[in-house]
């Protein structure tokens, strides 16, 4: 099929929309994005149309994160507030086996489905899978490194001071102005003094006011899109937040460790040599590196917990899963989920996307596994369906919640001078074996029996 390509005069004439996956870190990507003379827009839309706008666009066999984002791209073309004639779409390919390497010729079926057919898409991707005159130069790859640490970091604090603050909204407060001076660092080289920065951030985060409680802390792993992005999992970390909890929400470097070392596994295990192998190998060092200097600052300043240490992650779960299994989030899904528990969050959510294969193998496929392992792990596998209500989904957490609660005060002794969050009366909850039958897949195992 032949299809419209970006060229290099679109960037003086059209706007590149973007879809959000993570709040925080995209913002800066899109910053660095418009000071290289791109015209970039975030889409950040949320309503129930655009689950509808896909589900009319693709097949409803899709895996439920291509559904939304094709749905949420073809939401902004119709809505009238972009030319579509002046209009570029950017979807990223990850270069895996799984479906995120083809969404981009779903989205361009049903753009000539919708009549934009003339609209070209760019493919973001570190792999060369598609040509266009959208090129990411190294400068850009390095900011957007960066851009991807001091993320990591704004997100792994705000979520430690977020449930604590005694005056709502002074986190937040902290992630925009540090957003916000980032992105003007960005211009210049200011961004490059990681040190200073990162000591700036942690300062601002620890003078935050905080209540001197403990909650229930609460991770959540799973595929990327439904982990991060608030509209493909129904704002999970705002509903835990409004049930008493600590989100725990690992970052987006670790996802792009994983990338780098599975070109190391490639040619470990199948051969594979070459210009992209020695790539994946010095992007792994580099990254690793960065990783550890955040570790560290984090450690040094000594008021919040620092994230996992990759090659920890490795090892945490080489015992139940090799690191082969690399189609989706492969072995780190897993990986994380075997980390959060070691490290003493043991009241983990799996976000499951429907459709998803690669991810239902390395999450609910493993659960037993990480649940032998650490015995007093609580994992709890939500589906993320465009049928699954929203309700069925937070009272299989509340009940989840309910649990943690109970274990924590059966072990910890009344006096110890903690005060207990009152666990909710579960007898209102739909437990999750007697649950309405909630994704698409529930509901066909359901006719089938
Ligand atoms: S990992 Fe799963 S949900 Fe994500 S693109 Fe691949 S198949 Fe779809």
């Amino acid at each position: 099929m032949k299809y419209p390509v970006y060229t290099k005069d679109m960037k003086a004439t059209h706007t590149i929309l973007v879809p959000n996956m993570l709040p925080v870190h995209f913002r800066l990507i899109i910053e660095i994005l418009r000071q290289d003379g791109y015209n970039v827009e975030l889409i950040e839309t949320t309503h129930r149309g655009i689950v509808d706008e896909g589900l009319r666009s693709v097949h409803n066999d899709t895996c439920y994160p291509a559904l939304l984002v094709i749905g949420q791209l073809l939401d902004a073309l119709k809505s009238g507030k972009y030319d579509p004639h002046r209009t570029v779409l950017m979807i990223s390919q990850t270069g895996g086996g799984c479906r995120a390497s083809n969404y981009i010729h779903l989205l361009r079926k049903a753009l000539a489905k919708s009549e934009f057919s003339y609209v070209p898409v760019v493919s973001l991707n570190f792999t060369g899978m598609e040509e266009s005159e959208f090129k990411l130069t190294i400068p850009l790859l390095i900011k957007a490194s960066f851009a991807i640490m001091f993320g990591d970091l704004l997100m792994h604090i705000a979520n430690q001071c977020r449930p604590y603050e005694l005056e709502k909204g002074a986190t937040d407060a902290v992630v925009d102005k540090w957003v916000d001076r980032l992105g003007k660092q960005f211009r210049g080289g200011g961004f490059l003094s990681v040190a200073a920065n990162y000591r700036g951030i942690l300062n601002d985060f620890a003078a935050i006011e905080r209540v001197n409680i403990k909650k229930p802390r609460v991770g959540i792993v799973g595929e990327i899109y439904v982990k991060y992005a608030p509209l493909g999992n129904n704002n999970l970390e705002q509903f835990l937040l409004d049930e008493g909890t600590e989100p725990v929400v690992p970052g987006l470097l670790d996802f792009c460790l994983y990338c780098a070392n599975n070109s190391g596994m490639d040619r470990k295990l199948y051969g594979r040599k070459g210009v992209k192998s020695n790539g994946g190998r010095l992007a792994y060092r580099y990254l690793l590196m960065r990783q550890r200097q955040l570790i560290s600052k984090i450690k040094k300043h000594g008021v919040f917990d620092p994230p996992c240490d990759f090659e920890h992650l490795k090892e945490v779960s080489a015992d139940i899963i090799g690191q082969g299994v690399k189609m989706g989030e492969g072995w780190l899904l897993t990986a994380e989920m075997c980390d959060l528990v070691d490290s003493g969050i043991r009241n983990v959510i799996c976000t499951q996307p429907f459709g998803c294969l690669p991810n239902h193998i390395v999450a609910k496929g493993m659960t037993r596994a990480v649940k032998e392992k650490y015995p007093q792990a609580n994992i709890v596998s939500i589906d993320y369906d465009p049928g699954a209500t929203r309700i069925n989904q937070e009272n299989r957490i509340k009940l989840m919640l309910a649990m943690a609660r109970q274990a924590e005060k059966a072990e910890q002794p009344v006096a110890d001078g903690h005060p207990h969050i009152p666990a909710p009366n579960t007898a209102e909850l739909v437990p999750s074996t007697d649950a309405a039958p909630d994704s698409r897949e529930e509901k066909a195992a359901v006719e089938v029996r």
